[in-house]
């Protein structure tokens, strides 16, 4: 499997909870490397754009909402198999489900506040970096 980017966020809940170097050392410990990060207040209409595929769902607005609410650590992830692996040490998106020593499980509030994203596809990956970087921000 060749070097491959994801996309990755550190939700309101953990920057909140000053849990930004403890989650990166959890990436870092499997192998994917920071190689762009920033900290941004999305807007809750900017949150709506990067969440569009969900708008049908019912927890969308609470979402929006709750991705506007603190500011977020944005991040892209470099490493071999770095989609699939982001989202192994992601854990699943309700932290009552996920593996021990995930993300999630050890940080996540709940299923809406569970302290990060990571892109679920490399096509998603290539727009979501895409939506919150210049190239010239990714230096790996
Ligand atoms: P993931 O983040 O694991 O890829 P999804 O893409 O299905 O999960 O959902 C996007 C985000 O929407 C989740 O990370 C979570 O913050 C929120 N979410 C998902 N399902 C629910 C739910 N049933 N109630 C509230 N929020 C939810
Ligand atoms: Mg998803």
């Amino acid at each position: 499997m060749a070097i491959q980017r994801t996309f990755s966020i550190i939700k309101p809940d953990a920057t909140k909870r000053n849990l930004t170097g403890v989650i990166n050392a959890k990436f870092e410990a499997a192998g994917l490397r920071v190689v762009a990060q920033k900290r941004i207040h999305l807007s809750k209409a900017q949150a709506g754009v990067f969440y569009a595929v969900h708008a049908e769902r019912p927890f969308y607005d609470e979402l929006c909402e709750f991705m506007a609410s603190e500011p977020i650590v944005v991040q892209v992830l470099e490493g071999e198999n770095a989609v699939l692996k982001n989202r192994e040490v992601m854990g699943a998106t309700n932290p009552a489900e996920a593996d021990e020593g995930t993300i999630r499980k050890e940080f996540a509030l709940s299923i809406g506040e569970n302290s990060v994203h990571g892109s679920d596809a490399p096509e998603t990956a290539a727009e979501e970096i895409a939506y919150f970087f210049a190239g010239l921000e990714i230096v790996g």
